[in-house]
């Protein structure tokens, strides 16, 4: 296991004094981030890292399965931050990316291995939705070829629920935001797109 703090050190030393114009910059002038970010709290997505993002550039919402909740169904750290940035922010893009074996899409296709954990079925729920699309468009799939196309299912779900955010409306009736859907995919590295004009699933090259 890495030493954080040595790990902090070597950051001190070798990465920050890169980044101390940039850092000192948005330190004065503040965040002007253009893309917001909701992805899966797992350890195994590095986010900002895959995307080559660096400090201002991405405002980021992690949580167990890339949730959005439906605007009208919950408030919530989720919710609210998503509504700041689209607000606030000059956001022009929110990327909703999900990944290959996320625990929260196995918990949703079996609710009952949360039954312990009253939050986290809570939580999930919010998504159930997918799991139902997901079993339903692949009722031959099961184990990991059901959970893959859960999680193309989720993250699908999950832009259907941002535009269920008024502020989120807005700008898209005004051209000024885009929603885009991504998949990670932890094993290989590829990153997935959705094509809604095809509704086809492919790695970014
Ligand atoms: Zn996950």
């Amino acid at each position: 296991m890495t030493d954080l703090r040595k790990g902090i050190l070597y950051y001190r030393q070798n990465i920050f004094p890169f980044q101390r114009e940039t850092l000192e910059r948005l330190a004065r002038e503040g965040q002007r981030p253009e893309r917001l970010l909701i992805g899966c709290s797992d350890s195994r997505v590095r986010l900002a890292e895959v995307m080559g993002a660096g400090p201002g550039e991405l405002f980021i919402v992690r949580n167990a399965g890339n949730i959005v909740p439906d605007y009208g169904k919950h408030v919530g750290g989720v919710t609210a931050s998503i509504e700041y940035a689209v607000t606030v922010l000059p956001i022009r893009e929110i990327i909703v990316c999900g990944h290959t074996y996320c625990g929260a899409i196995q918990a949703m296709l079996h609710p009952e291995t949360v039954e312990n954990m009253p939050a986290v079925k809570q939580w999930l729920s919010y998504a159930s939705a997918a799991a139902e699309r997901g079993r339903k468009k692949n009722p031959a799939m099961g184990g990991d070829a059901l959970v893959r196309a859960t999680v193309a299912e989720n993250v699908l779900l999950q832009l259907e629920h941002l535009r269920t955010f008024p502020c989120v409306r807005e700008r898209m009736e005004k051209g000024a935001l885009k929603l885009t859907a991504w998949v990670f995919r932890i094993e290989d590295g590829e990153v997935l797109e959705y094509d809604s004009a095809g509704g086809e699933w492919a790695p970014i090259r």
